[in-house]
């Protein structure tokens, strides 16, 4: 029986950083995989990591070099499926973890795709938009080996988005001498995207929201929403939980901490977010805070929507809420974990929570392949029923085996991807 964990050699094992974190929740899952835990080592070792350079040339003339990164962590359900992310504090670490939660999270909506992810280490903000665009077309180049539309399908992630995609979408088609539009998805519409994509994270949200928020008892007209990251995922989140007649009492983003106790007017707010690059500055306030305040705000709803393992063991303490929603990947460590759940806090973990982006990247996907779009009615009320199947047979699994929603949500993909593997076997 193996039991050590997959260390590549360049990752340091004193501190493993997010693929340490995924690591330790696979141990949690392995006692409930029977006889499946034969194949578990298959989820600690990604299946293809490709590091890449890239290099571009600045607009004064100077050469700057940046690191890359294409991880496809899976491929037993199907093809790779995941976000290319570009931060200054990009690591392989995280994009391994990243790439197996997409396998986790593709298996939990059960759409047929393995899981992959990938980014490059830059702080976007320092780049023109032309440096930019050399940038994400020399990526694309690189990692071309290996992504494809039935190989490996990026999508948008922090700071990418539909415009990034369509590069990526354009220097593919140039290398391949075809119009592949289905090798990415969060491609604008106007080539191949699809309806409802960019909103479809935050509308997954908020319907497994509601379905959370039943199983509580608490009713979303009035309910106080408290949200980490104002982007695509936390924005939409905001828009619809105030709609419904939600109180978004306090956004943070990576400007710092709006509060209102009688609901920020969300629809200003993103305004001045589009005007000034952050809800800094947002008149008409109760409060701005300092940034570990916002973990103390009393919520009946809480979603961390920014980066991962922001929800620690230091902070989780402070956190009064009933219901966590992780609209981002990975925010909350497994030692805050297990500081909520005690705290009697139901999480909605992360691989079923913000799973509405490749669900509806995976609707982009079959569109672009039978050149035959559909309506963002029809892709809504698909999106709705998904994300309300997924998080019902997770809610059934978790009272069966009595275990938090992430356990559950894990021992329902993992077992989808275990039984794919071992009834396909290994080569040769
Ligand atoms: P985004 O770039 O649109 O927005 C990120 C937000 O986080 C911004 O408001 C930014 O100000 C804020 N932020 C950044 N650093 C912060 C910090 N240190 N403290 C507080 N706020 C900070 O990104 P996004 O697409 O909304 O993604 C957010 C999270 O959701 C990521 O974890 C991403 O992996 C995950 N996610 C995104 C999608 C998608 O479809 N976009 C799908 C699934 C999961």
């Amino acid at each position: 029986m193996t039991t050590q964990h997959a260390l590549p050699s360049y990752l340091n094992p004193e501190d493993l950083g997010p693929w340490g974190q995924y690591l330790k929740q696979i141990d949690r899952v392995t006692p409930h995989l029977g006889n499946l835990s034969r194949w578990v080592e298959t989820l600690k070792r990604p299946k293809r990591i490709l590091t890449v350079d890239v290099p571009i040339e600045r607009d004064d003339g100077s050469i700057a070099h940046y690191e890359g990164y294409r991880v496809q962590h899976n491929m037993s359900r199907g093809p790779g499926k995941g976000g290319v992310r570009f931060h200054q504090d990009v690591t392989l670490s995280e994009v391994m973890a990243l790439s197996a939660w997409m396998t986790v999270k593709n298996a939990a909506v059960n759409v047929p795709y393995g899981g992959a992810k990938g980014g490059i280490r830059v702080d976007p903000k320092t780049l023109s938009r032309g440096e930019l665009q050399r940038l994400t077309r020399r990526y694309t180049s690189e990692i071309s080996l290996i992504i494809g539309p039935n190989k490996d399908i990026p999508a948008p992630d922090v700071n990418t988005n539909e415009q990034v995609m369509a590069w990526m979408m354009d220097s593919y088609a140039m290398i391949e001498g075809n119009l592949s539009t289905g090798v990415v998805t969060g491609k604008p519409i106007s080539l191949g995207g699809s309806l409802g994509r960019r909103e479809a994270t935050g509308r997954g949200v908020f319907v497994v929201g509601q379905a959370a928020a039943a199983k509580r008892g608490v009713a979303i007209q009035g309910a106080r929403v408290a949200i980490q990251g104002f982007g695509n995922v936390g924005g939409v989140a905001a828009t619809m939980f105030a709609d419904a007649g939600a109180k978004v009492i306090a956004v943070q983003d990576h400007t710092g901490t709006v509060v209102h106790s009688n609901g920020l007017d969300v629809a200003q707010l993103h305004k001045h977010v589009a005007e000034t690059g952050g809800v800094k500055g947002f008149p008409g306030i109760e409060q701005f805070m300092d940034r570990d305040a916002f973990w103390g705000i009393e919520s009946d709803i809480l979603i961390p929507a920014a980066l991962e393992q922001q929800i620690t063991a230091a902070n989780a303490p402070l956190i009064r809420t009933k219901i966590i929603l992780e609209g981002a990947n990975g925010p909350t460590t497994p030692e805050a974990d297990d500081i909520l759940s005690d705290k009697d806090i139901l999480i909605v973990p992360d691989v079923l929570a913000n799973a509405g982006g490749v669900t509806v990247s995976y609707f982009e996907w079959v569109q672009d392949f039978s050149s035959f779009f559909w309506s963002e009615d029809e892709i809504n009320a698909r999106l709705t029923r998904i994300m309300q199947d997924a998080f019902n047979a997770v809610w059934d699994v978790s009272q069966d085996k009595k275990v938090t929603l992430r356990t559950a949500t894990f021992i329902l993909a993992c077992t989808r991807v275990l039984q794919a593997r071992e009834v396909r076997g290994l080569y040769p």
